[in-house]
């Protein structure tokens, strides 16, 4: 087993590392002040994206493009590190056109596109000329199982018609935001609960599309959106269907793989930033005639950080290991598992680091706060934990019936 990157990870991690450090880091509190001063999209965002594109530094989460199609190619393993270090600033991933949900978006188009959909849609998502939202979760049912979402589509004539409440609908607020990839149910009283829905793609500027409000997040605005979007009669051709009739449930699996490791990876890059900063503050700030870090309730959790961030890591790489060596359906187990373990290293981290910063860390004065808010989301988005938790037990425990009675040996009852 090799611990070492690759020379290209290097490569580009180095390269990244540097732009962020010119580019990112010294633009942090500009960024802040545009948006609470309600400048969205930030006004230098367009330029540090160009930039960053006419480095290489572009579409950095996409293995398998095709020629004509801009990125680097980085297999899962090495875009790993690298997604890490852009996890460090929440928007960071944007300025390289990796930010969720586009990427998820990019990878189903990408596998499912008909030719006419990829130059309409993913080909101008590929060169960052637009954003995008995928629309799955309603308010009016248990979403975390998406046999229960009740939007329909519906064909008529040479169109389907799209009749559906939805909500947290990340990216919908941005103004450049022009595609709904939408999730409904074409077929909902087939008997196979997973060929009812399917996929359809609509322009945003379709009549009787209309974004109804766009929620706080833990009293947190986010400027890009998690909106409530009604559909109301919208209509589009037959021919914006993604995949084929009763596929989106597959769609849907397949569209999550990706996204679940790429959100991890960020989230270990912002638990390691809380990290650092906790070790900073602890070296800097004394009480009662110790520094803090002197402590040994903050030692204690500087190790356990420590220790929590490396567990995380490591599971992840091998997630990417396996996506890019046995494919996404086979390390189903290992990206639930990283997915249900490593929001919460994010919000452990963040919350030690919080305390140790004292009153600070509550405000907007470090990165912290907003960094808590969305490791918290992160235990819903994709799919809360339970259900990573279900499905990884869910497999265990089939694993152990098929091995039932291989580890009786190990038994000692007294013999009768
Ligand atoms: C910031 C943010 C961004 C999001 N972005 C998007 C987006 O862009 N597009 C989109 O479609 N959705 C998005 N979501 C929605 C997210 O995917 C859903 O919130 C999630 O799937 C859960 O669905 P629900 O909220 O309907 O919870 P419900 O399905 O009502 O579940 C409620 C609770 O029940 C429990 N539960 C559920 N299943 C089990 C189980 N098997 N075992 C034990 N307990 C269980 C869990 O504790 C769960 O939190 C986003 C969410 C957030 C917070």
């Amino acid at each position: 087993m090799d611990f070492s990157y690759t020379a290209r990870t290097r490569d580009v991690l180095q390269q990244v590392e540097r732009f962020m450090d010119a580019h990112i880091v010294p633009r942090i509190r500009e960024y802040n002040d545009a948006i609470h001063a309600g400048h969205y999209p930030v006004p230098f965002m367009g330029d540090l994206r160009e930039l960053a594109k006419s480095e290489g530094l572009w579409n950095l989460f996409l293995p398998h493009l095709k020629e004509h199609e801009p990125g680097t190619r980085l297999s899962n393993l090495e875009y790993a590190p690298i997604a890490e270090a852009t996890g460090r600033v929440s928007w960071a991933p944007e300025v390289f056109n990796c930010n969720a949900p586009d990427t998820g978006n990019m990878e189903l188009l990408h596998m499912f596109a008909t030719e006419e959909q990829r130059e309409q849609w993913l080909d101008p998502l590929l060169r960052g000329e637009f954003h995008s939202a995928f629309a799955m979760t309603e308010p009016d049912v248990a979403s975390s199982d998406a046999t229960n979402i009740t939007t329909l589509i519906q064909r008529d004539g040479d169109d389907y018609v799209i009749n559906g409440r939805k909500w947290f609908i990340s990216n919908a607020a941005r103004p450049d935001c022009r595609l709904f990839i939408l999730m409904g149910k074409t077929d909902p009283n087939n008997e196979n609960i997973h060929r009812q829905q399917s996929m359809i793609l609509i322009p945003a500027d379709t009549e009787g599309v209309d974004i109804v409000r766009n929620p706080t997040v833990l009293n947190h605005t986010s400027p890009e959106g998690h909106c409530e979007i009604v559909f109301r009669n919208v209509r589009v051709p037959a021919r914006n269907l993604l995949g084929e009739e009763g596929s989106g449930f597959a769609l849907a699996q397949a569209r999550l793989g990706p996204g679940r490791i790429h959100h991890c990876m960020r989230s270990i890059g912002a638990a390691q930033l809380a990290l650092e900063l906790m070790i900073e503050r602890s070296l800097e700030r004394k009480t009662f005639g110790k520094h803090l870090h002197q402590h040994g309730s903050i030692a204690e959790w500087i190790a356990k950080s420590r220790i929590d961030i490396e567990t995380a890591r490591l599971l992840v790489l091998k997630a990417a290991w396996l996506m890019d060596n046995v494919g996404a359906k086979a390390a189903r187990k290992e990206i639930s598992m990283i997915k249900a373990l490593v929001p919460t290293v994010h919000t452990t981290v963040t919350n030690r680091a919080i305390q140790v910063f004292g009153a600070m860390g509550l405000t907007p004065d470090t990165p912290l706060a907003d960094s808590y808010t969305w490791g918290r989301a992160l235990q819903f988005a994709d799919g809360p934990d339970e259900t990573h938790l279900q499905a990884i037990a869910r497999m265990e425990i089939k694993e152990g019936q098929e091995k039932l009675g291989a580890s009786a040996a190990y038994l000692t009852p007294p013999l009768r």
